[in-house]
Formats: C-alpha cells, sequence, structure tokens
C-alpha cells in the first residue's frame, strides 16, 4: 500500500462549550493538519495523489474558511457579538473539539474528491485528534 501525507499549517481560535477549564475561553492555537491519502496502485505519473492537488484543494479551502477565524458552535452565545464587531468566524454544529473540527475537515476534503485516509489536527506540538475512514 502506498501513502502519502500533506501537511498544512493554519492558526484558529475556539472555545469548548459545557466544559470546565481553561478551553471554555477563546483562544487560539498554530494548528497542523496532516492529511494522509493511500492507494494500493499509483497514476500514470507513479503518484498517489500529486500533492499540489491537495494543496490547491484542502488549503484554499482551510485559508479562505477557517485560517485566523474563531470557530464556534452553533449554539455559541458569542456569534452574534463577534458578527456585529465584524470578527470572522466559522461556525460548526458541534462543539470545536479538535476531534470534530478533525472529522469536520475529513468530509469536507472527502466531498472534493479526494479519497483522504485520515485526518490528524495537531492542535499543539505534543496533542493531535484524528479521523479516518472505516476500514
Ligand atoms: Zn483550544
Amino acid at each position: 500500500m502506498h501513502s502519502v501525507t500533506k501537511t498544512i499549517d493554519f492558526c484558529y481560535g475556539h472555545r469548548l462549550l459545557n466544559y470546565e477549564g481553561q478551553c471554555k475561553y477563546l483562544h487560539g492555537h498554530n494548528g497542523k493538519l496532516e492529511i494522509d491519502v493511500e492507494s494500493k496502485i499509483l497514476d500514470d505519473k507513479g503518484m498517489v495523489i500529486d500533492f499540489t492537488v491537495i494543496k490547491e484543494t484542502v488549503k484554499t479551502w482551510i485559508d479562505s474558511k477557517m485560517d485566523h477565524r474563531m470557530i464556534l458552535s452553533r449554539e455559541d452565545p458569542l456569534i452574534p457579538l463577534l458578527e456585529e464587531a465584524g470578527q470572522p468566524i466559522y461556525v460548526m454544529e458541534d462543539n470545536p473539539t479538535a476531534e470534530n473540527i478533525a472529522k469536520l475537515v475529513f468530509n469536507q476534503v472527502k466531498s472534493q474528491g479526494i479519497d483522504v485516509k485520515e485526518i490528524r489536527l495537531w492542535e499543539t506540538p505534543t496533542s493531535y485528534a484524528s479521523y479516518s475512514k472505516m476500514s
């Protein structure tokens, strides 16, 4: 089995609802996404997928939707305040944990036609959450 991994860095803020601890306050991360794509066979160029294709599709989406934004749950009462103040936000259905962001990015990458195997979102240099396709 062949596999390739593309890394994409982005900055984001969030806060967790229904959580007691530091992460209930607005704060930010220098996040790192690792996108794994695997294939039993290589294409006619000898590749699983061109790294440029992953970069152009996924990085373009991350840069326009999540980079330098507050990622917040739809339930977050701060959304109207931040919108009114002109702050860029990304609203998601679930609590914006690393686990849920990894799953959201996985589904986004998949919907862009990339047969992704696993996404890892490093929230800090020592902590990541992953989401992968069922095998
Ligand atoms: Zn955090």
